[in-house]
């Protein structure tokens, strides 16, 4: 299998270091970190989709795809080179040969271009559809999931939390039509439906793309937690329960310390840890 490091989304909030801890302007530089395997026998597999054809065309009406209120916090910038669709067609393929997506959770900036595949079966955590597309409570619950994003999609599996164990993880084992080298980590917290999505590689290294469980490089591969005070906040307004996501991001920091010769462990949003695995240099 190959994989490729794509970012399908861009968002520059002011406050520039504070979010990314780097930037040297007023502007920050957040990425959507999704990966698309070339897998030998099952087709082309995304982990999430980022934002896609429809939210760039078209993000605030008819539909509200992208909520107004993130749109200016995250300054969220649409392009359409940067969907997940035409980085497939860059490649060489088309959208049908996209078969499956891994999605390791529903908010908008990771779900904006499932539509964009029709051919493919979107598995995700029963929980997080579930909380997707039923009635909300609350203003973070209202503007987080967009059922604009989520109604055209043809084919749903979804997954409840039981598994085998993985790295003291549970891990769902049988993702359907996909072989035994994916799989999807419950990771509550950020949402109570979030997972990672764990791959062996080739090499027998496992890539766990680990989502919105921590945004900030320096929350792993640490003897301690450092995050940005930025990404501190939004973390934790987003948050649907805080226990479950730090307890779910300490043990994610331990496995990486602890395991570090085994697994790379990923976000979305770094754009340091996403330039690292393009590069192929080490995290
Ligand atoms: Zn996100």
């Amino acid at each position: 299998m190959r994989i490729h490091h794509l970012n399908c989304g861009t968002d520059c909030p002011v406050g520039g270091a504070l979010f990314d801890g780097r930037s040297k302007g007023p502007l920050g530089r957040i990425v959507c970190h999704c990966l698309l395997i070339e897998t030998d026998a099952h087709g082309l597999v995304l982990v999430d989709t980022g934002y896609g054809l429809r939210d760039v065309a078209h993000p605030h009406s008819p539909e509200r795809r992208i909520p107004l209120p993130w749109r200016a916090m995250l300054n969220i910038r649409l392009h359409e080179r940067d969907t997940a669709i035409r980085q497939v067609e860059a490649l060489g393929y088309r959208a049908e040969d996209v078969r499956h997506i891994v999605a390791t959770h529903l908010d908008f900036d990771h779900a904006g271009g499932l539509e964009d595949f029709p051919a493919a079966t979107v598995h995700v955590m029963a929980r997080e559809y579930d909380d997707a597309t039923g009635p909300k409570r609350g203003f973070v619950a209202r503007n987080r999931w967009r059922p604009p994003q989520l109604d055209d999609v043809a084919r749903w599996r979804r997954y409840g939390a039981a598994g085998e164990r993985w790295f003291g993880f549970d891990a769902v084992r049988d993702i359907d039509g996909l072989p035994p080298e994916f799989l999807l980590v419950p990771l509550p917290g950020h949402t109570w439906g979030h997972a990672g999505v764990a791959i062996r590689r080739d090499d027998g290294r496992w890539l766990l793309h680990a989502g919105d469980a921590y945004f900030y490089r320096g929350e792993m591969r640490s003897a301690t937690r450092a995050c940005t005070p930025g990404l501190r906040a939004y973390q934790r307004l987003m948050e649907a329960n805080r226990r479950d996501r730090l307890t779910n991001q300490e043990r994610l920091r331990r496995l990486s310390v602890e395991h570090r010769a085994e697994i790379d462990v990923t976000c979305t949003h770094d754009p340091v840890e996403l330039e690292a695995l393009q590069a192929g240099r080490a995290l």
